[in-house]
């Protein structure tokens, strides 16, 4: 009996102690044994005794992956073809000689690898920060209280409940167990899910024939149950086997590969044209081979996008960092790009897009139709009758009812600092404090009624049955559910007399459609009298037998901030759809409140069963409400849609939601009441259940796009200007108007300073009132292609221009090249505000005034550029020379220039957009109605 403390004691650190020594037996020993062993009893650990093991046996964790150590990311940073070309050029200029050159190359690399170490660092400290948000929790019993924990703070001895949908957080010995079913292929490979049961099976049992435990990292795919922990962290069986935790998703996107390898085609194509050009300089125009290199490496450097995949990463970083800020946590960061083309949002009623406080307003009996007064959980209020106060005692019926709310019923309602909360669902908090103002003093009531046995609610099934035996040796059997399936359940109602009467079910169904046409939950309530033998609950033990009690009607009002969130999805083009188990009144009375498009139709879960694919198809575009669903008629909403053509965010909490939230191009789980199966299979987690911020993650991921557009159409045109200015000039047999260290200055500082405002750039004011953007459009689509290929003349233009300019005014050749570097940071800096609003003008006050990164990087820039036109260390790798005052004025001309070109520029591709396509109202069936 002593052998476990000794054990526990012995094992202080079990992550140094792996492997471990072989497991101990549990699933073969008895349940009181295993409780004996472990000292715990049927309160659990007590909160003083778990912390105590928590010390002496460390998290419940498994080690990590050992990371790359700082030094190897460092060397990392040197695995890019860009640095090999740069690496092989600082070795050919030394060999020929320009030490100053090689030397600038050199700090060019090392800079280069900074720069992109402190980026890389950056982004995944805000991807493990996210990591963190997401850490499981758990429930446990501890001193008797549910309670619930971080899963890496469970101990030996914890007494954890199961529900359908967890993550079994540790192994778990079962001690009770009701109709529990865990899928544990992460261990076995065996997907089909194992019924659980305490009772213990042979010692020689193999890992899934273990039915008395359940494994760490397995799925509860049904019931319910609880279990005493007996291994955690590196010792439980999936730690044996992996000892690692399986490191997090990939930190690339589509988009991100599309332009890595966009960065890859354009640096061979350079390459390849580079050598032409040696080839052809060298044995045609008869160069020097020294000349002609230096030029072909100034044409390599300024021809690729070096700063472009790391300003994109970043860009991500931010974006994913701002999102979790406001509560939207992206498990996947492609979900990011995805999240700007979403076109129809379908989100869970219940707790999304209301606000999941319940309270009982309305109670029906066989007789009457009552009102409840008072808001919240508190128990302050009464019940009253056509306006009047009703005294409970006089009205049995409705204490018979209450009696079966409060027992049927695994809330808690308790008060601290004077407010009071519901611990559970909060639907069964409401019935709780609804029992106390009909009279009930719930904890006396469930002491003297104890649950022996339960069938918990399920979404399939819409109803939840408890057994109880009392200390006279009585038992009842009392159900709540959807009024439908409870209704059908009952022969007989309570009738005033104590006695049952015949059930009247049209009674009932009207009373239920009009407490549900003012937007009330609905829920019946019924009871039977059981054998006191009975000890388990079966879906025989109340089918059709039942006395029905009562109904009753919950408000659950909509949220504020969804009402606001819905009318901005509709002006982004948006539709949004309601699917819920609730009553098709109710959902269609929570509907209109909301404003959803079509809040006068509804479908119902029966009716979608009654419809082919091609009638689910034009229905699912057309309604905007769906209720009585159960989760699988979610999975064939999302298909029905996306067959329309829609990009589909669907929400989901239930582990039966998976394959629906799989399915849909955006996943959302539901970060509080989720369970962990729908997370897992979620891109994104909303912290705080919230339908807003749905709509506040569709914005910040049109946002982001944008922002990653902006970067590439800011960048691209730089290397395009430099790389024509370099070939025009070999073309013609001119001078280099740049040379290669001073291109690579600007291409890995001047831009990246800039290009680094952008990714922190806010929504542009249409942002949401535009129309999503189709998911197949290519980043580089034909406005990008454009847009680049237009500045880059322009930049050309410039740097030739002033170039030729400055030596036609007597400007010497250094003079003339320390010009035209600057007139293209000038440029740059001007074209950044013009990038800021892509479609849109920049002339407006709030884009003269920019914002503060924008602001910053200029002032860092024009520092820089200072210290590189006039401080003398900068003359001697740079090649530069200070301007006169007349000569720099000349340069900063340029920029207005360039904006007004740009603005043109804008202005006509608007006039010729509008003429491309007129706006058709009524073009498609969904589009929103415009707002002006
Ligand atoms: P929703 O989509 O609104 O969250 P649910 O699927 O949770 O809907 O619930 C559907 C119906 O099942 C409810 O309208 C109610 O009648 C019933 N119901 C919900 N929760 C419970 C519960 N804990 N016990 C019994 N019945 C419930
Ligand atoms: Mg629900």
């Amino acid at each position: 009996m002593t052998e476990h403390p000794a054990r526990i004691a012995a094992d202080a650190s079990p992550v140094e102690s792996h492997p471990a020594p072989a497991p101990t037996a549990w699933h073969s020993r008895p349940v009181e044994r295993v409780q004996g062993e472990m000292k715990t009893g049927s309160a659990g650990l007590s909160v003083a005794e778990a912390a105590d093991r928590l010390e002496s046996h460390g998290p419940n964790r498994l080690p990590e992956s050992a990371q790359a150590g700082p030094i190897a990311r460092f060397l990392r940073q040197f695995r890019n073809l860009l640095i090999y070309v740069l690496l092989a050029a600082a070795a050919v200029t030394a060999a020929l000689g320009h030490l100053v050159d090689t030397g600038v190359i050199l700090a060019v690399v090392l800079v280069n690898a900074v720069i992109g170490y402190v980026q890389e660092g950056r982004a995944e400290r805000a991807l493990s920060a996210i990591r963190d948000m997401l850490a499981p929790e758990a429930r446990a019993l501890r001193g008797g209280r549910r309670v619930s924990v971080p899963a890496e703070q469970l101990v030996p001895g914890d007494m954890v409940l199961l529900e359908p949908g967890d993550r079994v957080p540790a192994d778990l010995r079962i001690t009770a167990a009701y109709g529990l079913r865990i899928q544990e292929a992460v261990l076995t490979g065996e997907s089909v899910a194992v019924e659980k049961a305490p009772d213990p099976v042979a010692e020689d049992a193999t890992l899934g024939d273990r039915r008395s435990m359940a494994f760490s990292g397995a799925l509860v795919a049904a019931g319910g149950g609880r279990g005493i922990v007996v291994a955690t962290g590196a010792e439980t069986e999936i730690g044996r086997i992996s000892g690692l935790l399986e490191t997090v998703e990939t930190t690339s996107t589509p988009l991100l590969r599309q332009m890595e390898g966009f960065a890859r085609t354009v640096t061979f194509a350079i390459l390849v044209v580079a050598a032409l050009i040696l080839v052809f300089g060298y044995f045609v125009s008869g160069m020097s081979f020294s000349d002609i290199f230096m030029a072909v490496v100034g044409l390599s450097v300024a021809a690729i996008p070096e700063g472009l995949p790391a300003i994109l990463t970043v860009t991500l970083a931010i974006g994913v960092q701002g999102m979790a800020e406001r509560r939207a946590i992206v498990r996947r960061l492609p979900a990011i790009e995805a999240l700007g083309s979403v076109s129809v949002i379908c989100s869970d009623k219940t707790g999304t897009l209301t606000k999941n406080e319940m309270t009982v307003a309305s109670v029906v009996t066989a007789r009457r139709m009552y009102q409840v007064t008072g808001a919240g959980y508190a128990p302050h209020g009464g019940i009253t009758f056509e306006g009047r106060d009703v005294d409970v005692s006089a009205h049995p019926l409705l204490s018979d009812l209450a009696r079966g709310a409060i027992l049927c019923n695994d809330a808690e309602v308790s008060e601290s600092d004077g407010i009071w909360s519901a611990n559970g669902d909060p639907m069964e908090g409401a019935l709780v404090t609804f029992g106390w103002k009909a009279g009930q003093d719930p904890d006396a009531l469930r002491q003297s009624n104890p649950q022996t046995d339960a069938i918990p609610f399920d979404a399939r099934h819409r109803f939840m049955a408890s057994l109880h035996h009392d200390h006279e040796g009585g038992a009842a059997i009392h159900v709540k559910g959807a009024p439908e399936r409870i209704i059908a359940m009952c022969a007989t109602q309570h009738g005033e007399e104590d006695g049952g009467q015949p059930l009247d079910a049209a009674y009932w169904h009207a009373r239920a459609h009009e407490i549900a046409a003012e937007g009330q939950r609905v829920l019946a309530i019924a009871t039977q009298s059981a054998n006191p033998e009975k000890q388990t609950l079966s879906f025989d033990d109340v089918d059709g037998d039942l006395t029905l009690l009562g109904l009753v009607g919950l408000i659950d009002p909509p949220r504020d901030e969804a009402v606001a969130a819905v009318a901005e999805c509709r002006a982004a083009g948006i539709r949004v759809k309601m699917i819920t188990g609730d009553h098709a009144g109710t959902a269609l009375a929570i509907a209109r409140r909301l404003g959803l498009e079509n809040s006068d139709e509804v479908l119902t879960g029966g009716e979608i069963d009654g419809l082919d694919t091609d009638a689910l198809r034009t229905a699912a575009e057309r309604v905007d409400v769906f209720a009585r669903t159960s989760p699988e008629h979610k999975l064939r909403l999302v298909e029905a849609l996306q067959a329309g053509g829609a990009a589909v965010a669907m929400t989901g909490d239930g582990v039966n939601d998976a394959p629906a939230l799989k399915r849909a191009d955006i996943g959302v789980a539901m970060g509080r009441t989720g369970t962990e199966a729908a997370k897992e299979a979620a891109e994104i987690v909303l912290a705080d259940d919230n339908f807003a911020t749905i709509a506040a993650a569709v914005r910040a991921g049109r946002t982001v796009y944008d922002n990653l557009k902006k970067a590439i159409v800011f960048l691209l045109p730089v290397n395009g200007g430099e790389a024509l200015a370099l070939i025009l000039a070999l073309l013609l047999g001119l001078t280099l108007p740049i040379t290669p260290v001073q291109i690579l200055w600007v291409n890995m500082v001047s831009s990246v300073v800039l290009a680094m405002a952008l990714a922190f750039e806010g929504a542009e004011p249409d942002i949401m009132r535009r129309p999503p953007r189709p998911a197949d459009e290519p980043i580089l689509s034909r406005f990008v292609l454009w847009r680049v290929g237009f500045v880059s003349l322009l930049f050309c233009a410039g740097i030739f221009g002033m170039f030729t300019l400055a030596q036609s005014r007597g400007a010497t050749l250094e003079e003339a090249r320390t010009i035209a570097v600057n007139t293209l940071v000038v440029m740059e800096i001007f074209y950044l505000f013009s990038v800021r609003f892509l479609n849109t003008t920049s002339l407006s006050i709030r884009a003269i005034l920019g914002t503060r990164p924008v602001l910053i990087a200029i002032v860092a820039v024009t520092a820089l550029q200072f210290a590189f036109t006039y401080a003398p260390f900068m003359e001697a790798f740079f090649d530069t020379r200070p301007l006169s005052l007349s000569q720099g004025l000349m340069v900063v001309a340029v920029g207005p220039v360039l904006l007004l070109v740009l603005e043109i520029e804008k202005r006509a591709l608007k006039a010729w957009r509008a003429r491309q396509r007129p706006p058709a109202p009524g073009a498609r069936a969904s589009s929103p109605p415009r707002r002006t």
